[in-house]
């Protein structure tokens, strides 16, 4: 059985006391829930994650960064490394969210350079990927993500493949209230796993966890999650929202 996930992306939402608030709500929440389907990983802030880890460590919920520096260490102000992440006992890291690739230009090579870096200082990754609107309009969305796929991921071993998570995120639907039907998500995710089953077997791709990704709300989560191929969801804006997050938790 591939693992179910479901995590949340909080982006740059709610300050340090807001964020442990809320995390220890969820905790509190998640932590008597031992039969739960699938695993809850919280994306939050840099600052947010020493004060998270100590909330979820006797619970039932994962920790995750949503990017990390492209650098090992040294002179690079501003940034934060995948070590330092790690240190803070979070578990995961996302990269190539389509908020890095467009607003802070980065594309595949870096986002390789970031994922070997954060594979190599012990995290998992979630690495995000998928088409914007003007693409899929022209039908060019497999070769988009085959692309993205390819230059981003495909440098892996199998072996460091089994600590990736993908996120098909199709940038149309991310924040605007619009989502990919659950057919279009099982097509493409379908998709994506013989992407994978081509580059590593079988095997790799049918423990691959794929998360569907843009304005998953309870109303639509169980539906998506049904799909043969579709293992759950990254969700941005539900994920700020306790009982939003927790419905789509449980519609895995
Ligand atoms: C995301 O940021 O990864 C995301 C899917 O956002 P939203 O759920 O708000 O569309």
């Amino acid at each position: 059985m591939r693992k179910k996930i479901v995590a949340g992306n909080w982006k740059m939402n709610m300050d340090l006391q807001e964020g442990l608030v809320f995390a220890s709500s969820l905790n509190e929440y998640f932590r008597d829930k031992p039969s739960l389907k699938a695993e809850v990983i919280l994306c939050t802030p840099f600052i947010h994650l020493p004060g998270v880890a100590e909330i979820v460590k006797n619970g039932n919920i994962f920790l995750g960064a949503q990017n990390c520096a492209s650098e090992e260490s040294g002179a690079y102000t501003g940034e934060v490394s995948a070590n330092m992440i790690k240190s803070t006992g979070a578990g995961y890291v996302i990269i190539g969210h389509s908020e890095r690739r467009t607003y802070y230009h980065e594309d595949n090579k870096l986002l390789n350079k970031k994922t070997n870096l954060a594979l190599s200082n012990g995290l998992y990754v979630i690495f995000c990927f998928g088409e914007v609107k003007e693409e899929r309009e022209e039908g060019k969305h497999f070769n988009v993500v085959k692309q993205q796929l390819d230059e981003g991921l495909f440098t892996l071993s199998k072996e460091e493949m089994k600590r990736i998570v993908l996120a098909y995120e199709p940038v149309w639907a991310i924040g605007t209230g619009l989502t990919a039907t659950p057919d279009q998500a099982q097509e493409m995710h379908k998709y994506i796993r013989e992407l994978v089953s081509e580059k590593y077997g079988n095997d790799t791709a049918e423990q691959l966890t794929i998360l569907y990704g843009g304005s998953c709300k309870p109303s639509n989560a169980g539906e998506i999650f049904s799909k043969p191929d579709v293992d759950g969801g990254l969700i941005g804006g539900a994920s700020l929202k306790k009982d939003d997050f927790i419905s789509i938790v449980e519609a895995v």
